[in-house]
Formats: structure tokens, C-alpha cells, sequence
């Protein structure tokens, strides 16, 4: 697997729910010491998957939807001899601007011509499916856009549910960011990768606190309660952890500490 930079994106503290302030300032303030880097200023991620058979790509960033700080996955896949032809899937988490951006090319055709699309069959219902006046306010926003990006890959679009979606590949549901927002789960359990999205924000605030909520989750209780369960379970079983938004390099594992979680960037071995 290999991470790809589509950008940074500025998060701000007045976007974390429920939280004090000054705590907030203060755990972001022991991350800067901790990293020596803005942890607002909140890397976009996307995913290179090799397997056997498939070429897969998992989100696609922002594409030029998000201004010039974004949109750079082209020139990420380009920089390691990838052409967009040559994806055969693409595998999406949610249905959000800075995991779906990438989509298309600007003029509305797909950005990777020969893949099929990918994503699990709540996320769709959610946001493909529902009327407009349904949705909660922040997701029908933008939904003309989302399911105008989504459309251009019919009809090699497939919704899936939870399980084997592509050899050695499965998809689980992981709700609460979104209604569909789920996770990928990369090879075998004792030696794969764990792609999860969103389920971690901001990871600063949320890898310490892990039920404090972002104004970006549709149901922020539930994003908690998933954010805790699979934190737990990725420090439990060592897996390597995979986030869009996760520190650099993108790629690390989750490990305990007391009632607190944080992350340990996966290193290349020398
Ligand atoms: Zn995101």
C-alpha cells in the first residue's frame, strides 16, 4: 500500500463539539511539541492498493473542489510512474468532497477511465438515494455535486455490503461520520492494513479523547462509539492502521496509553 498526498486542509478548533477550548488548545499544543507540525493543518490522504490482481485506489481526494492547498493526487500517482488509466478500482470510505473530489477530471468525465467504483450500499442509500429535503442540512449542501462525481462512473458503479468486495479485500460498515462511512480492511487479519477513513479526524484531539465529536459527523454519538471500538481493536491487534487524515506518513499503528490512544508512524525498515 502506498499513501498519496492530495493536500492539507485547515481544521479549526471551533469545528471539535462538546469540548472545552482550552483543553482542545492544549492537547493540540502537546501534538505540536510532540510532531513539530500544525496538527490543524490536517494532511488529505488517498491509498494505493497493490494486490495480485487489481491496481485499486481508496478515496481520490479533493480534485480542484477545495482551492489550491488540495487536489494533488494526480501528480502524487504521477511522481510514483502510475497513470490513472491503469486503476482498475476505486474503493470509496465516504461520500465526502476531500474523499470524492478527485472523481472526475473537472470537466465531469472520470478521472480514472477504467475503474469500476466502489462503495458500501449505506453510504449510497444515504446520499445517492435520499431526498434532498431528508438529508440533515451538511450533507444535502453540496449533494448535487456528490452525486453528479458519484454518477459519472455508471453504470460500473456497485454498492456493496460488508464483507469480500474484491480479492483480499473487504468492506465494513463503520457509521457515524457518515450513515455508510466505512472501513477497508487490506489482506489478512494478522499481517494486513486497516483503512479507516475519517473514523479519525482530527487525531490530535481525538486519538486522546476518542468520543469528542467534529461538526462533520452526521451523528456524532455514533462516530464516538465507533471511533473507541476501533481504536481499541487496532491497538489490540497491532494492525497496521491506514487514515486520510491521519499524521504523516499516513500509515502508523494505535497504541495504548492509559485511557488514551496515539499514533506511531509506520516507517520504511532500513
Ligand atoms: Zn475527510
Amino acid at each position: 500500500m502506498t499513501p498519496l498526498w492530495d493536500g492539507t486542509l485547515n481544521a479549526k478548533l471551533e469545528s471539535i463539539l462538546d469540548f472545552a477550548p482550552s483543553e482542545a488548545k492544549r492537547l493540540i499544543d502537546v501534538a505540536t511539541t510532540a510532531t513539530g507540525v500544525d496538527p490543524l493543518v490536517l494532511p488529505v490522504r488517498a491509498f494505493l492498493v497493490r494486490t495480485a490482481a487489481h491496481l485499486v485506489l481508496i478515496d481520490t481526494g479533493s480534485g480542484s473542489t477545495k482551492g489550491p492547498t488540495m487536489g494533488h493526487l494526480q501528480s502524487s500517482l504521477a511522481a510514483i510512474g502510475v497513470a490513472a488509466e491503469a486503476i482498475d478500482a476505486v474503493l470509496l470510505t465516504h461520500l465526502h468532497m476531500d474523499h470524492i473530489g478527485g472523481l472526475t477530471d473537472g470537466r465531469g468525465r472520470p478521472a480514472f477511465p477504467n475503474a469500476e467504483l466502489v462503495l458500501h450500499r449505506r453510504e449510497a442509500e444515504y446520499f445517492l438515494d435520499t431526498p434532498a429535503s431528508q438529508l440533515d442540512d451538511r450533507s444535502a449542501r453540496h449533494i448535487a455535486v456528490q452525486r453528479a462525481f458519484v454518477g459519472a462512473y455508471a453504470p460500473r458503479i456497485r454498492r456493496v455490503t460488508d464483507g469480500e468486495c474484491l480479492p483480499g479485500i473487504s468492506a465494513h460498515l463503520a457509521p457515524g461520520h457518515t450513515p455508510g462511512h466505512s472501513i477497508w480492511r487490506i489482506g489478512p487479519p494478522e499481517a494486513g492494513v486497516v483503512v479507516l477513513g475519517d473514523v479519525v479526524h482530527l487525531a490530535a484531539i481525538q486519538l486522546p479523547r476518542p468520543l469528542v465529536p467534529m461538526i462533520y459527523d452526521v451523528d456524532p454519538e455514533q462516530a464516538g462509539r465507533t471511533r473507541l471500538a476501533l481504536l481499541n481493536e487496532a491497538a489490540r491487534s497491532g494492525a497496521l492502521v491506514a487514515g486520510a487524515h491521519l499524521p504523516a506518513p499516513g500509515l502508523g499503528y494505535i497504541v495504548r496509553q492509559g485511557d488514551e490512544f496515539a499514533f506511531q508512524p509506520y516507517r520504511e525498515p532500513d
